[in-house]
């Protein structure tokens, strides 16, 4: 089957027609920089033959964005009755668990759950309402990002707020990057072939986090996680600060400062970025760690707050069996890695130095306690099978 896949984030529109058989892009593509002078829109075909393109142009704003990744799937010879599912990445999800179909009544939860994700669901929304009226007769299927962190415990997922702002306005924690998660657990199971572990995965891209999951019977269950209302929380991230002691934000209010300027610097001021004064790039960093004093600060705090994470982990695992690595930094990185490892030699996790250089799928050592896997990421991939799966289920 042929599944058209929209990730509509706060700047950029990523699209790709996956074959779900082949596992495999057919055609993947980027609008970027939505807004801004240097919007940029790139994309590949891959049938027989690949061809790539690369088109610098305005695009105002995500609907216009929207038009020309559409109708480039369209122009690139998907026709309109060979897309039969649509998948969208929805952000919040709230109390959903599960990938559903779109109709009315889930168009208006997902409005509803703005409130809570007021820099991605109306994005979100935007994509689902044009790729309808591209592909009218097509399913269209939500896949969230919040689901697979539903099955935490309470103990987990409760601030210490009066427990009124989680029964009346929702505050809890939530979690993120659930598709990732998911995906590379369910990858480990397959790569290592055991059914019930205690797995700890960090997703360390330009957003960062990592989830405590409890693989039972080949299916992974998330315990903990450490985004938490927001995309913000957790250890600090390519631009968002992570989590402060909210008493910051308070003596900042102080200040003067405003609701949209506190936006701009927790999301895009901070983290790597605002440390280093350089840049959110990890590559950049890592070029610059020994001549750049708050290049190696950052890169030093992410990895001192990434390890502590970790182990922190164990309390919800009570232990852990394998440590796996994913995304951007997180697969590409041995340096990063070898530096949280680092930090956790005192449970028993021992890196092998040729394989962790060689980006290989298991870089523990033999004697290692801990299993240690990278394990690339795919929530495109991820997202054509949930809906693909649903689409089985119920026709
Ligand atoms: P996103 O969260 O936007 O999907 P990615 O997962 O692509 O982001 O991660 C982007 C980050 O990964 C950037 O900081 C980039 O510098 C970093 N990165 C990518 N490849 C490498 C590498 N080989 N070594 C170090 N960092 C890398």
């Amino acid at each position: 089957m042929k599944v058209l896949t929209l990730n509509v984030g706060s700047s950029s529109v990523k699209f790709q027609v996956i074959d779900t058989e082949k596992k495999r892009a057919l055609l993947k593509g980027l609008v970027d920089a939505i807004g801004l002078d240097n919007s940029n829109i790139s994309f590949s075909i891959s049938g027989d033959k690949f061809s790539s393109f690369n088109i610098k142009t305005s695009v105002k704003n995500h609907r216009e964005a929207l038009k020309y990744a559409l109708n480039i799937v369209l122009d690139s010879g998907f026709s309109k009755s060979e897309i039969k599912l649509v998948a969208h990445r929805v952000v919040h999800g709230g109390r959903f668990t599960t990938p559903c179909f779109i109709n009315k009544r889930v168009i208006e939860r997902i409005r509803k759950l703005s409130e809570l994700a007021p820099l991605h669901n109306p994005n979100n929304l935007i994509g689902i309402l044009e790729a309808k009226k591209f592909f009218p007769k097509a399913k269209h299927v939500a896949v969230f990002d919040t689901a697979f962190h539903q099955t935490m415990p309470d103990r987990a997922f409760i601030y210490g707020l009066p427990f009124e702002f989680y029964k009346k306005e929702n505050i809890r924690r939530y979690g993120f990057h659930g598709i990732s998660h998911k995906f590379v657990s369910e990858q480990a199971v397959k790569v290592l072939g055991r059914r019930n572990f205690k797995l700890i995965t960090c997703h360390i891209g330009n957003g960062i986090s990592v989830t405590a999951v409890q693989v039972k019977n080949g299916r992974p269950v998330s315990l903990d996680t450490s985004m938490g209302f927001t995309p913000l929380e957790g250890p600090i991230m390519g631009t968002r600060s992570g989590s402060l002691d909210p008493g910051i934000l308070i003596h900042l209010l102080d200040k003067g400062y405003s609701k949209n300027k506190l936006n701009d610097l927790l999301n895009e001021e901070s983290g790597l970025k605002g440390i280093s004064g350089l840049s959110s790039d990890m590559r950049v960093l890592l070029e610059n760690y020994s001549s750049n004093r708050r290049a190696k600060l950052a890169v030093d705090v992410l990895t001192y707050q990434l390890a502590k994470t970790i182990a922190s982990y164990t309390v919800a695992l009570n232990g852990f069996d394998v440590l796996l690595f994913t995304a951007g930094i997180g697969s590409g990185s041995w340096f990063i890695r070898s530096e949280i490892c680092k930090k956790l030699s005192h449970f028993g996790v021992k890196l092998d130095a040729r394989r962790n250089k060689k980006n290989s799928l298991i870089i523990s050592s033999d004697k290692s306690k801990v299993k240690v896997l990278v394990l690339p990421t795919d929530e495109e991939l991820e997202m054509a099978l949930e809906a693909e799966k649903l689409f089985n289920s119920k026709s």
